[in-house]
């Protein structure tokens, strides 16, 4: 059958999205509806954003005041929900100082030149990266550079020089590219995008004598795995292992364009200075009151709290698909941030769950990934499994 409306928007688009044929209408907590009024039990929050769930009526206001207030002033000029912001997602990130993006790619592309800056002003002419196979951070040309996946870099050579790509949770595969020319190491604690790979404890804290001992700076990317989504605030968190500089975005605005990275005050007396770096948009005064409402409801909902409270149970659901499912063959990831491998085509079982009313989303290395809104409790997971296991049947 052809749908007109998915017709409409394909004429006028760059096509390179691979999109699911399902055009969405509206959402309510932990469900998604398309035009034809349709439900969908949703455990992708729109590559995990929408850690709120949709239609959360307190953001809403908030937002829609702030649209009537006012909604861009540029940065030369202050104005409250920046500082605001600013200040509260210090408080639950832990860092000093932060610079608000648009999106993650850009968050990631300033942390690389925040390191670059931090080792021009100490004069150590250090300018190389260590990043991670397997990661991901971003599609801009620093972001893709540091990203460890053929496919989303070759087109684009070259790229930008000084990268040297180390195997994930392989502490003498980094130790082996550690010179005196590096200058930052970028990872992400919990790799989303290549196939939920939670970082282990030692490889964490490894990482952090490394750049100790050689005054080399470690970033961590938290655009997928930050916001409550592995159980704590930020998954630097829950190793006790704290970065230098961070990157957010995702989940900080529940879906309002915004990105953030920030670093601690000993690496902003080195860094970027005036003039150094900018973003027209960056922090504007609604992407500003996303974050600090978004903080606001997290806390006093305790979103934290119910992520460890919830998922041992999707853990418990998803080692039980391993067991009694042939082509489950693996559970992967941490909190709500988790992913089966299986063995049969993931196009196929992603149509097929589309058809039971289910959105999930792939990563690699054949992994279902399950990044819901983290409000999901209970009921929400055991309806996923019934549907995923149709789809799987
Ligand atoms: C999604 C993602 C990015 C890129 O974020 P955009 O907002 O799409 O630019 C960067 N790093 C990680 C870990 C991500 O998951």
């Amino acid at each position: 059958m052809v749908n007109h409306k998915i017709q409409a928007a394909e004429e006028n688009l760059l096509h390179v999205y691979n999109r699911f044929p399902v055009v969405l209408d509206h959402g309510e907590g932990m469900y998604l509806y398309d035009t034809d009024g349709k439900e969908y039990l949703d455990f992708a929050a729109g590559f995990a954003v929408t850690g709120l769930g949709y239609n959360c009526k307190e953001l809403n206001e908030a937002l829609k005041a702030q649209i009537d207030k006012l909604y861009h002033t540029s940065n030369l000029y202050y104005h409250e929900t920046c500082g605001e912001a600013a200040r509260e997602l210090n408080r639950v990130c832990g860092m000093d100082r932060v610079f608000f993006t648009n999106s993650g790619g850009e968050a990631v592309e300033g942390a690389l030149k925040a390191a670059r800056r931090y080792a021009y002003t100490k004069g150590t002419g250090r300018f190389e990266f260590i990043a991670m196979e397997n990661s991901f951070h971003g599609r801009t040309f620093g972001a893709v550079s540091v990203t460890g996946h053929d496919a989303y870099r070759e087109p684009f050579e070259p790229l930008v020089p000084g990268v040297r790509f180390a195997k994930f949770n392989d502490l003498d595969s980094v130790k082996a590219l550690v010179s005196d020319r590096t200058c930052a190491i970028i990872l992400e604690p919990l790799q989303g995008e290549g196939g939920i790979n939670l970082a282990d404890q030692e490889f964490m804290e490894g990482i952090r004598r490394i750049c100790d001992e050689n005054d080399i700076l470690m970033i961590c990317d938290e655009v997928q795995c930050g916001m409550g989504r592995t159980g704590s605030m930020f998954a630097w968190q829950g190793f006790g292992v704290k970065p230098d500089i961070l990157t957010m975005a995702k989940a900080i605005g529940n879906g309002v364009p915004v990105g953030a990275f920030a670093m601690t005050e000993q690496v902003a007396e080195y860094s970027l200075k005036a003039g150094d770096h900018g973003a027209t948009y960056g922090g504007n005064p609604l992407a500003c009151t996303a974050v600090k409402k978004v903080i606001e409801i997290f806390e006093r909902e305790d979103i934290v709290g119910h992520v460890n409270k919830v998922a041992p149970y999707l853990t418990k659901r998803l080692d039980e698909l391993v067991d009694e499912l042939d082509c489950v063959t693996e559970r992967k990831g941490k909190g709500l941030m988790q992913g089966i491998v299986v063995t049969k085509p993931l196009a196929e079982v992603n149509s097929r769950a589309i058809e039971e009313g289910l959105l999930v989303i792939q990563a690699q290395g054949n992994v279902i990934r399950f990044v819901p809104p983290l409000i999901a409790e209970e009921k929400h997971i055991d309806e996923m499994i019934e549907k995923l296991k149709r789809a799987l049947a």
